[in-house]
């Protein structure tokens, strides 16, 4: 069955200073030892939150590019990434979409890549507000899903985060209602992909909200934004327990 699964997503905050007493915190913490916990640091500070953080913690790249090496100034690749202890990245997240302009076509190349190199892969996925309004919900987000899925063979290796834009970071969140019925009619359509598949995501999961939602249908855990740099992101990874 699916694991419990808490991906903290610093984004581009903090410091040395800052990130190493939020790390001291969740090293301290308790972590319940059902739920798999990775931490997203940006990349210059991918060694440092690797070497400090404890082993039980999980780390994440929060983007990477779609070759091994070469002539592409201010990228990473998967095996920098692995060469530096850490094992998963986060891929198409809605910040990379619309503010860095990724296509669906790059971000289905960098998950074939990745996976291929031996990262885990948190893969976003989401509609904008007037995607929402403008009731193509369904068609944006099964066209994201599309193109990550048709680059996946190990879903065991995949978490698929479902993060609707107009969630984050606005203190709303999605509900599982409206998540569930696109994702089981996809469910259907790509029975493969249906049983070790990995759904979480939401967008503005906090310390208050998380026990309500962890105990939701169709919630297998959470991607989280702010909420990750403070203390209660440890109330976060315990929703369940
Ligand atoms: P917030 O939890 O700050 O809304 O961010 C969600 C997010 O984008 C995590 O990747």
């Amino acid at each position: 069955s699916r694991k419990f699964f808490v991906g903290g997503n610093w984004k581009m905050n903090g410091d040395k200073k800052s990130l190493g007493e939020l790390i001291q915190t969740l090293n301290a913490g308790k972590v319940d030892p059902n739920v798999e916990v990775v931490c997203g640091a940006p990349s210059i500070y991918l060694d440092f939150a690797r070497s400090k953080l404890d082993g039980k913690f999980g780390v994440a790249a929060q983007n990477c590019y779609k070759v091994a090496k070469g002539a592409f100034t201010g990228e990473i690749s998967p095996a920098m990434i692995k060469d530096c202890g850490v094992n998963w990245v986060i891929l198409g997240h809605s910040e990379r979409r619309h503010v860095f302009g990724e296509s669906d076509e790059l971000i289905g190349q960098k998950t074939a890549h990745a996976l291929e190199n031996g990262l885990g892969v948190i893969a976003c996925i989401g509609e904008k507000l007037d995607e929402r309004e403008g009731g193509i919900t369904e068609k944006v987000v099964f066209a994201q899903t599309k193109v990550i899925a048709d680059n996946v063979k190990d879903w065991s290796k995949v978490v698929l985060a479902y993060e609707p834009v107009w969630a984050i970071g606005t203190g709303k969140t999605a509900s599982p209602q409206g998540l569930a019925p696109w994702f089981q009619t996809r469910s259907r359509e790509t029975e493969s992909v249906a049983e070790d598949q990995r759904v979480r995501g939401r967008g503005s999961v906090t310390g208050g909200t998380c026990k309500e939602l962890a105990s939701q249908k169709d919630v297998d855990g959470f991607l989280v934004g702010g909420a990750s740099l403070k203390p209660e992101f440890i109330d976060i990874i315990n929703a369940k327990a």
